[in-house]
């Protein structure tokens, strides 16, 4: 296996700078390989006709192209939605999904096989986690999408896949500086959205490195007692912290944060529960996203109806609070929010 080889796809730009440095090469060629991993995605060095032959023997000796293989690829016979089904070296199971927009192709991709966070309405939390993805793998989702599309474009990337992003942060910011560089693949970091369930500690991490991503924060619940009983990294970093963390994040990156709040019968979707929710989101200008809970067999919770779903809105919206009913896309796909992968898997 290629695990002791190193896997240029996943090396930060100075990080190839310094391979480059080590095997005594022109700092040149950093540009070169680096437009041949993320530009013409190349899955072989002989490809790379512009080193030297024996330059590319060398750093196939060292080095690999890593990626993620399609495993499986399924298209909504409704609206198109194409859900990938993502294969790892080691035999783990990813899932993205990209849906068409009026506005352009998004895709949701994956940061870690399973979870560790423990949501109680999740079904990637039902296995725990297996690994972190690494960056080469987070990438690799995305070239794959790019290819299987092309001449169509991926305009807009969202973290919301398989994981917890912000638990495995190093490879994510890693992930965030390739594929937004101007010598890459080059998506601006203001089309990438990250989706977190609450590390605090970790959104001022990112905070201090002031991407323009869109940060969403999974809520769904608007007390401390709810939360921590769906959402178990509520009970280290309650809400005051995690709203406290959001306006802190807004205030160093300038990027308004935007909060998920999935609707479950007669758990959280109460008008009451409305009321809360808008009492501590007053006068923040945040943009609050409804979505329809996907149910997971494993597990007891089940969807609010339209009318519930509706008047929560509604009760936000009287009270100053943006808030969107989000679309469901490829719903004849049983694939949501992770379930794909425990189908297949
Ligand atoms: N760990 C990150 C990203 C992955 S989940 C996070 O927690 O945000 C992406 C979004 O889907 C989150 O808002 C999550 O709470 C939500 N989600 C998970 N399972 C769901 C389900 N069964 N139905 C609806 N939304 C769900």
């Amino acid at each position: 296996m290629s695990a002791d080889r190193l896997n240029l796809r996943g090396l930060a730009r100075t990080e190839l700078a310094g391979l480059l440095n080590e095997m005594e090469q022109p700092a040149y060629r950093a540009k070169q390989i680096f437009s041949w991993l993320h530009q013409k995605r190349v899955s072989t060095f002989d490809e790379m006709t512009n080193l030297p032959a024996s330059f590319r023997q060398s750093l196939a000796q060292r080095c690999t192209i890593g990626g993620v293989k399609v495993q499986k690829r399924l298209v909504s016979s409704i609206d198109g939605t194409v859900k990938y089904l993502y294969g790892l070296d080691g035999g783990d199971l990813v899932e993205g999904v990209l849906m068409g927009h009026r506005h352009g192709n998004s895709l949701c991709i994956s940061s870690q096989a399973g979870c560790r966070m423990g949501c109680a309405f999740c079904a990637s939390a039902l296995g725990g986690l297996s690994r972190n993805l690494t960056t080469g793998e987070i990438l690799g989702q995305v070239y794959a999408a790019a290819d299987d599309i092309a001449p169509e474009r991926i305009g807009s990337i969202v973290m919301m896949g398989v994981g917890e992003p912000l638990d495995n942060f190093e490879n994510v910011c890693r992930f965030l500086e390739l594929v937004s560089h101007p010598d890459g693949f080059g998506l601006s970091l203001r089309r990438i959205s990250l989706s977190t369930c609450g590390l605090v500690d970790e959104i001022y991490r990112l905070a201090e490195k002031k991407y323009p991503v869109t940060l969403s924060v999974s809520l769904h619940a608007a007390n401390d007692d709810l939360r921590s009983e769906l959402m178990p990294i509520n009970r280290k970093y309650g809400i005051a912290a995690l709203l406290k963390a959001c306006r802190d994040y807004f205030e160093a990156t300038g990027r308004r944060v935007s909060f998920e709040y999935s609707l479950m019968a007669g758990k959280n979707d109460a008008v009451t529960d409305a009321k809360a929710l808008a009492a501590l989101l007053k006068g923040r200008g945040d943009h609050v996203n409804l979505i329809p809970h996907n149910p997971v067999k494993e597990r007891a919770l089940t969807r609010s109806n339209r009318e519930t779903v509706l008047a929560f809105q509604k009760e936000l919206e009287i009270r100053g609070i943006n808030a969107t009913i989000r679309r469901e896309l490829g719903a004849d796909l049983d694939a949501a929010c992770g379930q794909l992968r425990r189908t297949d898997g």
